[in-house]
């Protein structure tokens, strides 16, 4: 889509959030394995795991809005750090691709940052096009996430899930 529009994509990763260590290492590994075989460019960007812990840890499980807004902020300001250091003139996030994201939250996030740094924001609606990345990421055999990132989300999505079977299940017995 970006390419379609006359952009020319520079992908840069920066996650301090992403726990345990093996699996922000294999996210890592599967990113580098995709870009090279893309020919897409990588720049792998610092990660402040002690400024993620500081600064969004304490906020907890309970207010996941202000969580992952702080989240998005530590990780977009970096990105926009390096996007101003490389002299380029606009920047967009993969982040609020997932519906499971907080769309409107990470894109407020994003236009702050890039207008204090004289970035233009690139601000697309990706999400339309999940279930078409999520069947060609299952071709091509690539790893698959099933939660966002941190120890909150990774607890999240394991709740969320017992309960997606509970319903199955209720809904089963009720036909019955
Ligand atoms: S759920 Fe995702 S965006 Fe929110 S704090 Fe955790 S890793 Fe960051």
């Amino acid at each position: 889509m970006l390419v379609e529009e006359g952009f020319e994509p520079i992908i840069c990763w920066t996650n301090p959030n992403i726990q345990p260590a093996d699996e922000h290492g294999r996210r890592l590994e599967e990113l580098r394995r995709w870009t090279a075989m893309m020919d897409i460019p990588l720049i792998e960007a610092h990660e402040d795991y002690a400024a993620w812990e500081h600064s969004v840890a304490p906020i907890g499980a309970h207010e996941r809005e202000r969580r992952c807004r702080a989240c998005y902020g530590l990780r977009l300001a970096e990105a926009v750090r390096v996007a101003e250091a490389e002299g380029f003139g606009h920047i967009a996030t993969t982040l609020a691709v997932s519906p499971y994201q907080l769309f409107e939250t990470c894109n407020d996030v994003l236009t702050r940052l890039a207008a204090a740094h004289g970035l233009t924001p690139v601000i697309r609606d990706f999400r339309p096009w999940y279930p078409e990345a999520t069947r060609r990421s299952r071709e091509l055999g690539m790893y698959r996430q099933n939660y966002c990132g941190c120890r909150f989300s990774a607890a999240e999505a394991a709740l969320d899930r017992i309960r997606l079977r509970d319903e199955r299940r209720a809904a089963k017995q009720a036909k019955r």
